[in-house]
Order: structure tokens, then C-alpha cells, then sequence
């Protein structure tokens, strides 16, 4: 039996993997599972799966939680260093998938222990990916992707050289607003946002994809995990979101994954890695989708990417930042607090001041200083709206 653990199970990505598990119980053994404020979710799958613990990232939430627990055997746990501690219990496969950089310090303490990373949570390559390699190097560990794109060009590169490679293109769906009057951005509401014309994702994420923010994301995921320069990492519109990514080789050759809108596809691979094997998911009817369509990315409709342009070539803290300032102003969008188009302002104002700063390109990345640069590019994102209008 192989000893699995879900951070982040009671989200989107970690339900999707659940749904797996359940599809062969013998075979896994569940160690932990975590989430935070969804206590009746965690505890229903906890006691399904007869985790070993359950923990909420909210301490407040420590005491629903062991009641909702009570008599099932399962041990509640609560706050960060309840989630360190599930890292560290010996397991095998282990996935990522807490939302934001709050992912990080417990997929880092799970490669301390050797394990296979499932990295769903992009944010921790995009705020500390030297730190996370490294570790993972050191500790003898794996990563595999699960982010859709990341897994395409994983699985695209199996056998190849990397001297090989000349570019990596991310397919983008264009998210919600693709096809809107660009006057109209100012104006969109969170509920517009948080529908994705392909995806069913968590909240974050979606609005993320309606502004881009999440290829920015991607692009740096990409520079991180497969260790190619900024100039051969691509981006491009692809309104059907069936072609995940590309890789393109220095034959001419372009080595596309395509696959259907479903997660558990890239989690499934990451599951039974280094086996394929069969998965719940629709087949594609080719005839029937006809057609598949490609567009540049509008720079004007989406600033992130060139952000992460800048991001990218800067190196060192400026990830942490990158993120940081996203994730702050995401937060101030969803609470209405600045509008849908503010938050590029606000990411490429918070980046443009940090990095006139002195040391943010050449810091050296551990989990102190990712979470110093963190809470300066909040505090500065979240105050700065009036200087940057
Ligand atoms: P969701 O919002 O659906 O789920 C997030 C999970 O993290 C939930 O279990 C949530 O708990 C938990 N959580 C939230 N805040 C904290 C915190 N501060 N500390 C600890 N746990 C917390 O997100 P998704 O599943 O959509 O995304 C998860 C990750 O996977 C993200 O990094 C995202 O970018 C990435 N990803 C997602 C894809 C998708 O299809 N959804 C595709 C590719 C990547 P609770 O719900 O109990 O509050
Ligand atoms: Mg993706």
C-alpha cells in the first residue's frame, strides 16, 4: 500500500485527487489530510479514508473539528505547525495542493523526508523554486507536476534531451473576459470573474486565469521547474484549452499534449508516475471538436504577462514578491477594495518599488526570507492603491 498524504484535500485539486484514491482503495494507505475552513468536508474524509489526522491550517477551527471527529479514531490537528508536523509523517506520495504561498514551508518539510511531491501549488516554485529544487536535490525527493500545463510538457519531454529544446509554449484559454470590449475591464464584477469559459477551478485560480496572472504564474513555473531562460518560454491564446502545452524541438519539430478539460488527468499521471495507467476520464471526439485555435496574447488586455517577463529576469526574491503582491491584491479585488484592472497596476507598481531596492535580485532564498519579502510586498500592494492610480 502506498502511504499518501493531501494538503489542501478539501479543495478542488484535492477533492479531484481524492476521487482517485476512492477508485482503488486497497492501494493507498492515507496519512494526513488537510484544509482550513471546510471542517465538515475534511472530517466526512478523513473518517472515509481513515486518515491517521486530520488538521485545519485555523486553529479557531480546532474545536469543530475534533467534535465533527469524535469517536472515529482520527486525531485532530490545527495551525501551521500541525501541517509541518502531517509533512513529516513518513509517506510516499504526498500532494501539494494548498492555495497560495501558505503551501510552501509544508511541501518543503515533505521533501525533507525524501518524498514524491505532487506540486500543485505553483505558488511555492514561483516564490522560492531555487529553494524548492534544492531541496528536493539534496533530500533525494521528486516533484512532478500537476499543474495541467506542466505535466503536458513534463510528459511531452520524456526521452528528450533539454539541449534539444528551443522553446516551451503555455496554451491560455484567454479566461473570462477574452472576448470583452477592453473598456469594459474596469468595471467587471468577482462574480464575472470567477466563471471560466473551460475550467471548474477553485475561486483563486479562475480569477486568476481571467487576468492572466495565473499564465504569469505559469511562465515562472516553467523557467523554475524545467530550468529554461525566459526567452524560450512562450505563452500563447488558446481559446478551446484542449492542447495543455507544447514543447518545441531544434528538428522544428512541436510535440503538442492534448487531453481533455479534467484535472484528474494530471493528477492521475503524477499518481502512477512513472506507470501509465487508466484513468476516469472522457475521450476526446476529434470530428466533433473540428477545429482548434491559436492567438497572441494581447499585452494590453493581459500586463501580467509582461510582469513576469520582469520577474523572470530578475531572479532571486522577486518571485516572492511577484506573488505575494498578487495574492494581496486578489484579495483586495474579491473584497472590493480595487477594481479587476487595478490589480496589474498594483502587482507591476509593488515589483517596479521592490526592485529598486537593493538585494531583492541576489538574496539568497529560504523560507525566512521568502516570508520577509511576502509581508513587504502585501503591506506595500494593499496601501499603495491611491499613489498608483
Ligand atoms: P481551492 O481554493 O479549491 O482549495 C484550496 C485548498 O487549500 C483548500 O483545501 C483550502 O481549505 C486550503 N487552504 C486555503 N487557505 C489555506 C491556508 N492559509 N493554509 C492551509 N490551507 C489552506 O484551490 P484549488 O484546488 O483550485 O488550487 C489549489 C492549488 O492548485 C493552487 O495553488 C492552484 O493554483 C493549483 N492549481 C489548481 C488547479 C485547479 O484545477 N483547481 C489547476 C492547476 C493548479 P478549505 O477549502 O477547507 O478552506
Ligand atoms: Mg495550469
Amino acid at each position: 500500500m502506498r502511504r499518501i498524504t493531501v494538503f489542501g484535500a478539501t479543495g478542488s485539486i484535492g477533492q479531484n485527487t481524492l476521487d482517485l484514491v476512492r477508485r482503488a482503495p486497497d492501494a493507498y494507505d492515507v496519512v494526513a489530510l488537510t484544509g482550513a475552513s471546510n471542517i465538515a468536508q475534511l472530517a466526512r474524509d478523513a473518517i472515509e479514508f481513515n486518515a491517521d489526522v486530520a488538521v485545519t491550517s485555523d486553529p479557531a477551527r480546532l474545536a469543530d473539528l475534533r467534535a465533527a471527529l469524535s469517536g472515529s479514531g482520527v486525531e485532530a490537528a490545527a495551525g501551521e505547525g500541525a501541517l509541518i508536523e502531517a509533512a513529516a509523517r513518513p509517506a510516499d506520495w504526498v500532494m501539494s495542493a494548498i492555495v497560495g504561498a501558505a503551501g510552501l514551508a509544508p511541501g518543503i518539510e515533505a521533501l525533507k523526508h525524501g518524498t514524491t511531491l505532487a506540486l500543485a501549488n505553483k505558488e511555492s516554485l514561483v516564490c522560492a523554486g531555487p529553494l524548492l529544487m534544492a531541496e528536493a536535490a539534496r533530500h533525494g525527493a521528486t516533484i512532478l507536476p500537476v499543474d495541467s500545463e506542466h505535466s503536458a510538457v513534463f510528459q511531452a519531454l520524456i526521452g528528450e534531451d533539454m539541449d534539444a529544446v528551443e522553446r516551451i509554449i503555455i496554451t491560455a484559454s484567454g479566461g473570462a473576459f477574452r472576448d470583452r470590449p477592453l473598456d469594459d475591464l474596469d468595471h467587471v464584477t468577482v462574480a464575472e470573474a470567477s466563471s471560466h469559459p473551460n475550467w471548474d477551478m477553485g475561486q483563486r485560480i479562475t480569477i486568476d486565469s481571467a487576468s492572466m496572472f495565473n499564465k504569469a504564474m505559469e511562465l515562472i513555473e516553467t523557467k523554475e521547474f524545467f530550468g529554461v531562460g525566459p526567452d524560450k518560454i512562450e505563452a500563447i491564446v488558446h481559446p478551446e484549452s484542449l492542447i495543455h502545452a507544447m514543447v518545441g524541438f531544434n528538428d522544428g519539430a512541436i510535440m503538442a499534449h492534448v487531453g481533455p478539460h479534467d484535472m484528474r488527468h494530471a493528477i492521475g499521471f503524477a499518481l502512477h508516475w512513472p506507470d501509465r495507467r487508466h484513468l476516469p476520464v472522457d475521450r476526446l471526439d476529434l470530428a466533433q471538436i473540428g477545429q482548434l485555435n491559436f492567438r497572441a496574447p494581447d499585452p494590453v488586455r493581459y500586463p501580467a504577462l509582461d510582469i513576469a517577463r520582469t520577474v523572470m529576469q530578475a531572479g532571486g526574491l522577486t518571485g516572492a514578491v511577484f506573488n505575494a503582491s498578487k495574492e494581496q491584491a486578489l484579495d483586495d479585488f474579491i473584497a472590493g477594495r480595487c477594481s479587476f484592472t487595478d490589480m496589474a497596476r498594483k502587482v507591476a507598481s509593488c515589483v517596479d518599488v521592490m526592485l529598486s531596492r537593493e538585494g531583492l535580485q541576489n538574496a539568497t532564498i529560504t523560507l525566512d526570507s521568502v516570508q520577509e519579502a511576502d509581508a513587504m510586498a502585501r503591506a506595500l500592494t494593499t496601501n499603495d492603491v491611491a499613489s498608483i492610480k
